[in-house]
C-alpha cells in the first residue's frame, strides 16, 4: 500500500487481493509442480477485466492509470508470480506500442480482443544471439508481395503458445528493425516445447521458429525501421511492471517468514524473538518497500513522458524504471533467500512455499533486462546529466 492511494485504488487493490487469495494462492504450488497454468485461470483473469487494465475504455479496456495497474499487479504477483508475468507481458509493452504507434485500424482490430482476453499477447524480441543487445536481432523481415515474410528464431517467448498474437521484432534493413503483429495461427509460426525453467515453472516460456511466416502490410506497426526504438521505450513500462511483480514476490516471502517466525519455537521461545531473525525481517521489509516506492515513482515519471518531458537523465523514466526493476528484483531475491533461512530445514523443502519464491524471484533479475544492464542504463543517464554526449 502507498500513502497516496485514492479510495478507488484501494477498492481495486482489495478486489485484486481477494482474487489472488481465492483464485491463485490455493493452486500456485500445484501449477508450479505441473509446470502449467490451467485455461480456467485465464478465463477468470478475463472475467475480472485484469487483461484489459491498460487498454483505454474506448477500446473495451478498463483504462487504468499506471499506479492503479501497479496496485493490482502487485496483488496478482503476491498470489502467483507466473500468472503476474503472463499478465504483465500481455498488458504492458504490446498494448503500449499499439497505442503509441499503431494505426487506428490496428487498434480497432487488436485492442478489444486483448482487453477482453479473447486474444493473449506475447512480445518476441530476444533471440539465441540477441539478449542484452537487442540491436543484434537477426530475424529478417523481407517485403513479400504486398506484405512481409519473416524468417528467424526467437527465444524465451513468454505466452508464446497460448498467445493469439506476438509482437515480433525483425530486421527490415541493415540498421533498422520493424515491429510486426504476427498471429500465432500463421503458417510457419512454430513454437517449440516449453523451456524447463528454474522458477516461474507454470509460466509458458518457449522458443519460436519463424519459417517464412507471411503477414500482410497491416502487420507492421509504425515505421519499418523504428521498431528498436519502440521496443526500448515500451521496455520502460515493462520494467516498471516487472518491478512490481518482484515486489509482490518479496512481500509474499516476507509474510510467510514473519508468520513462521511467530509459530516456530526453539529454546522455549518463538524464533521471531531472536534479534538475528528480526534483522532479516527488517532488512527484507525495507528493501521491498523501497522497490515499491521506486516503481510508483517510475510510474509518475512515465506519466510525465506523456507530456513530452522527463524521458532522459537520472530523473527520467528510463533511469527510474531501471532503478525500480533493479531494486525490486534484488529485494525480492533477498527477501526470498532470507525467508528460506528463517524457515531453516523446512525452508529447503519443496513442501513449503518459500523455496518456490526464491526460484521465482531470480527470474525478475534477468528478464526485460538483467541487473547488469539496469546498472548500465542508470549510470548512462547519470553520465548524460553530467555532460557525457555518448550516453
Ligand atoms: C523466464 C524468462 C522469460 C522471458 N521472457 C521474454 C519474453 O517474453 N520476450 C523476450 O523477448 N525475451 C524474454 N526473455 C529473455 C530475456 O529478456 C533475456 O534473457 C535477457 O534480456 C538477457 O539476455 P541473454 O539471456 O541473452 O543474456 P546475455 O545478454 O547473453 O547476458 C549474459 C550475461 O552477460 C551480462 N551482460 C551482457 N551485456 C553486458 C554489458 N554490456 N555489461 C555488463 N554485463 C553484461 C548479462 O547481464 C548477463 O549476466 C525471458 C527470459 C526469461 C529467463
Amino acid at each position: 500500500m502507498t500513502p497516496t492511494m485514492s479510495d478507488e485504488q484501494r477498492e481495486l487493490q482489495q478486489l485484486a487481493h481477494d482474487f489472488a487469495s481465492a483464485e491463485l494462492r490455493p493452486a500456485t504450488a500445484e501449477w508450479d509442480a505441473a509446470r502449467a497454468l490451467p485455461d480456467e485461470i485465464f478465463a477468470a483473469l478475463a472475467g475480472s477485466g485484469f487483461l484489459g487494465m491498460l487498454v483505454p475504455e474506448e477500446y473495451g479496456g478498463l483504462g487504468f492509470d499506471l499506479p492503479t495497474y501497479l496496485h493490482v499487479l502487485e496483488e496478482i504477483a503476491w498470489g502467483d508470480a507466473a500468472v503476474a508475468l503472463s499478465v504483465a507481458i500481455h498488458c504492458g509493452p504490446v498494448v503500449e506500442i499499439l497505442l503509441r504507434h499503431g494505426s487506428e485500424e490496428q487498434k480497432r482490430r487488436w485492442l478489444p480482443a486483448l482487453a477482453s482476453g479473447e486474444t493473449l499477447a506475447a512480445f518476441a524480441l530476444s533471440e539465441p544471439d540477441a539478449g542484452s543487445d537487442p540491436s543484434s536481432v537477426s530475424t529478417v523481415a523481407e517485403r513479400d508481395g504486398g506484405g512481409w515474410r519473416l524468417d528467424g528464431e526467437k527465444r524465451w517467448v513468454t505466452n508464446g503458445v497460448r498467445a493469439g498474437v506476438v509482437l515480433t521484432f525483425a530486421r527490415t534493413s541493415e540498421d533498422g528493425l520493424g515491429a510486426f503483429l504476427v498471429p500465432t495461427d500463421s503458417e510457419g509460426y512454430r513454437p517449440g516445447a516449453r523451456e524447463k525453467t528454474m522458477g516461474l515453472r507454470a509460466s509458458e516460456t518457449v522458443r519460436v521458429r519463424l519459417d517464412g511466416v507471411h503477414v500482410g502490410a497491416d502487420a507492421l506497426v509504425g515505421e519499418a525501421d523504428a521498431g528498436l526504438r519502440y521496443a526500448l521505450e515500451a521496455l520502460d513500462l515493462g520494467r516498471i511492471g516487472i518491478a512490481i511483480q518482484a515486489v509482490g514476490i518479496g512481500r509474499a516471502a516476507l509474510e510467510h517468514a514473519a508468520r513462521y517466525a511467530l509459530e516456530r519455537e526453539q529454546f522455549g521461545t518463538p524464533i521471531g524473538r531472536f534479534g538475528a531473525l528480526q534483522a532479516k525481517l527488517a532488512d527484507s521489509a525495507h528493501r521491498v518497500a523501497g522497490g515499491r516506492a521506486l516503481a510508483h515513482e517510475a510510474a509518475h515519471a512515465w506519466a510525465a513522458t506523456r507530456n513530452g518531458t522527463l524521458r532522459t537523465g537520472a530523473a527520467g523514466v528510463t533511469a527510474r524504471a531501471a532503478m525500480a526493476k533493479l531494486a525490486a528484483s534484488e529485494a525480492a531475491s533477498f527477501a526470498a533467500d532470507e525467508a528460506v533461512q528463517i524457515f531453516g530445514g523446512y525452508g529447503y523443502m519443496r513442501h513449503y512455499p518459500v523455496e518456490r519464491l526464491m526460484r521465482d524471484a531470480k527470474g525478475a533479475e534477468i528478464y526485460e533486462g538483467t541487473s547488469e544492464i539496469m546498472r548500465r542504463v542508470i549510470a548512462g543517464e547519470i553520465l548524460r546529466d553530467s555532460g557525457d554526449a555518448r550516453s
